[in-house]
């Protein structure tokens, strides 16, 4: 007979760690948000409170990565394989992924780095994109989410190397030993347009590649019919592509589910996440990134407890939380808090078996709603098992002041959390 095993579900809440804010008592969103269903978890759970990058503040991928237990500083070779990943662009080793924004400059200056537009338009846009952009080489650019899309180049006059700078701002690149890449989220400091740099010689021929491109397609965006209509209505107008954190290598993430020898599923709905899941060997299970949280909520809620009829382990993403902090919208942000404790905690309480199976609810960094960006703080964990004991209310402030020394890096959650 075959022993059933204990249960994990690990939730990551998007940049859910917060500053204290004035108008929230002093307090950060996650402790001033009320999580009544979470105290039946907080019955037997200890908190961690690592750090993610030391003093970098880090973007999603990285956050992501490390709370998987895959170190960024070993793994990451760039955002933009897990985002091409992600939209089922199939990237390979030796092709350039890269991470595409719709946005737009006016009077030589930035405007906005994200001009969100629908999925209809999305398409249409990308594919005179693939249609009339003429570079010398071989690419597919793919509409994403909102005025997301990815862009993989597959062959070229010469090789592509990761190399170079971002044109987005706001994410600086940093490379490190080994062909290790990573970006982090700096702010925005000014609104000059910066061209693509090749950062090594290697990477001359990539980088006049890649300004080459946007210079193109930015001439076709303007050009589109999508431009036109929207122009038409008075609706906010994209004229300018902003690459960022391009990848040419596979980054080998071992599989998770052979590591720990538990099956993994996620239940994730954007194009990263679906990308370091799928590297990481999960199987992925169909999700639509619903407009409406609740809706949302309560869909990745029953995907997720039905997974776990299939799956020993479950990793749930949640989006909106980031999202908001970047808006400085800190009232939304522990309201939606609220919500996942309302839809999601509650329904994993009636799912989970309370006398084995374990939660972890954490996040991939803190997100200041306050200064509207990442920043480098720790994140608060809690990890709830039956075998611990009690802990109380789960903030940032109290796994300050009671957490357990295990754990002093993010990578260091997955390990402890499979070994319980
Ligand atoms: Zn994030």
């Amino acid at each position: 007979m075959a022993i059933e095993m204990n249960k994990t579900v690990f939730i990551i809440v998007d940049g859910m760690a917060d500053l204290p804010i004035k108008q929230l008592k002093n307090k950060t969103p996650l402790d001033y948000a009320i999580k009544t269903n979470l105290y039946r978890f907080l019955r037997h759970a200890k908190f961690a409170y690592p750090t993610v990058l030391g003093k970098f503040a880090p973007q999603s991928d990285s956050g992501v990565m490390a709370d998987l237990g895959y170190d960024p500083l070993k793994y990451s070779t760039g955002r933009g394989w897990f985002e091409c990943l992600g939209l089922n662009m199939q990237p390979k080793d030796g092709e350039l992924s890269i991470r595409v924004n719709f946005g737009s400059v006016v009077n030589g200056k930035l405007n906005s780095v994200r001009t969100y537009m629908s999925k209809q338009e999305l398409q249409d846009i990308s594919d005179e994109i693939n249609r009339k952009v003429r570079v010398g080489a071989d690419f597919e650019f793919k509409a994403g989410e909102g005025y997301r899309a990815g862009l993989v180049f597959r062959s070229g006059k010469k090789a592509f190397s990761s190399f170079v700078s971002n044109n987005e701002p706001g994410y600086t690149a940093k490379f490190f030993g080994n062909g290790v890449k990573l970006s982090f989220a700096t702010g925005i400091t000014d609104k000059r347009i910066h061209k693509i740099r090749a950062v090594r010689k290697e990477a001359e021929y990539t980088a006049l590649l890649l300004n080459n491109f946007v210079s193109k397609a930015n001439t076709v965006i303007k050009d589109s019919k999508v431009f036109k209509e929207r122009k038409k209505k008075g609706l906010d107008l994209p004229n300018y592509l902003f690459l960022r954190d391009a990848a040419s290598k596979d980054p080998r993430l071992c599989d998770i589910n052979e590591k720990y020898g538990k099956k993994w599923a996620a239940v994730v709905g954007m194009p990263l996440e679906k990308g370091i899941a799928t590297a990481a060997g999960m199987t992925l299970v169909d999700t639509i990134e619903e407009k409406d949280i609740r809706k949302d909520f309560y869909d990745k809620a029953e995907k997720t407890v039905k997974a776990l009829s299939k799956f020993d382990a479950v990793y749930l993403h949640i989006k909106q939380t980031d999202a908001v902090s970047h808006l400085g919208k800190f009232m939304d942000k522990y309201a939606i808090i609220e919500s996942i404790d309302k839809i999601i905690i509650s329904q994993l309480a009636g799912a989970l078996d309370l006398e084995k199976d374990t939660l972890v609810l954490t996040c991939d960094h803190a997100t200041s709603s306050k200064l509207k960006r990442h920043i480098n703080s720790n994140i608060p964990v809690m990890i709830s098992n039956k075998k611990f004991g009690f802990s109380s209310n789960f903030s940032e402030a109290s796994c300050l002041k009671n957490h357990i020394s295990e754990i002093k890096k993010a990578v260091g959650i997955m390990p402890f959390v499979m070994s319980i």
